[in-house]
């Protein structure tokens, strides 16, 4: 448990940082969970009211107050349209780490986040054993998403699609790698990211052929651990703490230019959270953080912004494959990337970029929100999945393998013919074998 006096000076700086929300109501307009619920406990403005009184209520009811605000996506809609700037998300990790240094963790969260997530080696074992053993338990839900449903009634599962893990992972089929810098001169450092080594190995492979055919080299190590958002979120930073020295350790600064993923919600954990949390712990991580986090770019705003690629937009074919895209919400709200995979997308041909409505809605899958509220976290995913129903696309790409899982689940759920796929695996493959 943190200390009181740890407590007592985060409350102070959260309290320094709230009264900077006026309570012009404008997140409402953009909220996912209060378009489903139309509750103002669910807004931003009605979180931060709230914490106003964080201090006061802490004491008298932690329990309600970790509840309430744990029913929030983390989607940072109400930040990226706040007039006033309000810093919400960061006032939302910190006011969850506070909570849980007062009130602690679960034993099943500890269990998980401590125990399995920042112990790599073994959380690689975990789920190498679990990929093994799923078929058990699991059978074919959808043919063209390739996904599965839970065999028997299990609470684990509930009625959840879900997308297999992936028999050999990423890290046994390439455990590291490094190239020399070709013509473009630039190293990169890979960061893989949990879900696409376990789950979608190919938009790894895809990123590499990318950067191959590009003459980019590339910084691959071993052991690498999750970003550390799932503890963050938690509130858990014992753990979070462990997962970024830990990762720390395995891209020393100095071996490349750029750390790149593919995961947009890595790439916004490292470059937008690591430095919130670390910043005033006054320890002396943080300046090998902000030296990372500055360094830390998505794939395709790397290919486009630092590569400086040009791609030329090519004229769809009558044959031309219906692809629609959308938004991760921390690939464009959180860094601002939008257009980069669009260009990207654009100048592949066999395809044709169709836009739904509303491209940068969130998808609801919230990572660990979705777990503890899937009805909530189904009904935002569902209403995403009516705006790509309506592009008639037969492909939907994206650029978070996070989003892809919703993706899985509510297109499976409704019967969807449309594959999912990352928008770096189209590119990928648009630059022949
Ligand atoms: S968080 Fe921003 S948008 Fe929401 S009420 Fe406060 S000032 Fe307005
Ligand atoms: S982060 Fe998203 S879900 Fe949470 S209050 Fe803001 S807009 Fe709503």
């Amino acid at each position: 448990m943190a200390g009181m006096k740890d407590l007592a000076r985060l409350v102070r700086e959260l309290e320094d940082q709230m009264v900077v929300c006026m309570r012009c109501g404008m997140c409402q307009a953009v909220c996912p969970l209060y378009a489903e619920t139309g509750r103002e406990a669910d807004v931003a403005r009605g979180k931060l009211a709230l914490l106003e009184g964080l201090s006061k209520e802490m004491f008298r009811d932690p329990k309600g107050v970790s509840e309430r605000l744990n029913r929030c996506l983390l989607c940072g809609s109400c930040a990226a349209n706040c007039p006033s700037g309000v810093k919400v998300l960061d006032i939302f990790l910190k006011a969850r780490a506070i909570l849980a240094g007062y009130m602690g963790l679960s034993p099943v969260k500890k269990l998980i986040l401590r125990g399995i997530l920042a112990n790599p080696a073994f959380f690689d074992k975990v789920t190498e054993w679990a990929a093994r053993f799923q078929d058990l338990f699991t059978e074919p839900a959808n043919e063209v998403l390739g996904t599965s449903c839970a065999r028997f009634t299990t609470p684990l599962l509930g009625d959840r699609h879900i997308k297999p893990l992936a028999l050999k992972p990423f890290h046994a089929e390439l455990p590291a790698l490094e190239t020399p810098p070709g013509t473009s001169g630039i190293k990169v450092g890979f960061f893989v990211g949990c879900l696409i080594d376990k789950i979608f190995p190919s938009v790894a492979r895809a990123t590499l052929k990318v950067l191959r055919s590009h003459e980019v080299g590339v910084y691959l190590p071993d052991n690498q651990a999750c970003c550390g958002i799932p503890a963050a979120s938690s509130g858990d930073m014992t753990a979070f703490k462990k997962l970024v020295r830990h990762n720390l350790d395995r891209f020393p600064v100095d071996r490349f230019d750029v750390l790149v993923t593919s995961c947009a919600t890595c790439t916004s954990t490292i470059r937008k959270v690591w430095p919130v949390l670390f910043s005033d712990d006054g320890s002396p991580m943080g300046e090998r953080v902000r030296r990372l986090s500055e360094k830390t770019m998505d794939i395709h705003e790397f290919l486009i912004r630092r590569l400086g690629l040009h791609p030329v937009e090519a004229v769809p074919s009558s044959d031309a494959v219906a692809v629609t895209y959308h938004d991760p919400c921390h690939l464009k709200k959180s860094l601002g990337v939008f257009e980069e995979p669009r260009r990207l997308l654009k100048s592949c041909s066999g395809i044709r970029l169709v836009e739904m409505a509303q491209s940068d809605w969130c998808c609801g899958l919230g990572g660990s929100f979705s777990l503890e509220h899937y009805d909530l976290s189904s009904r935002v995913g569902r209403r995403k999945r009516d705006m790509v129903a309506a592009t008639g696309a037969h492909i939907l790409t994206t650029g978070c393998p996070a989003c892809m899982i919703q993706f899985h689940d509510r297109l499976s759920q409704a019967g969807d013919a449309v594959q999912v796929r990352h928008a770096i695996e189209i590119y990928a493959e648009s630059l022949g074998p």
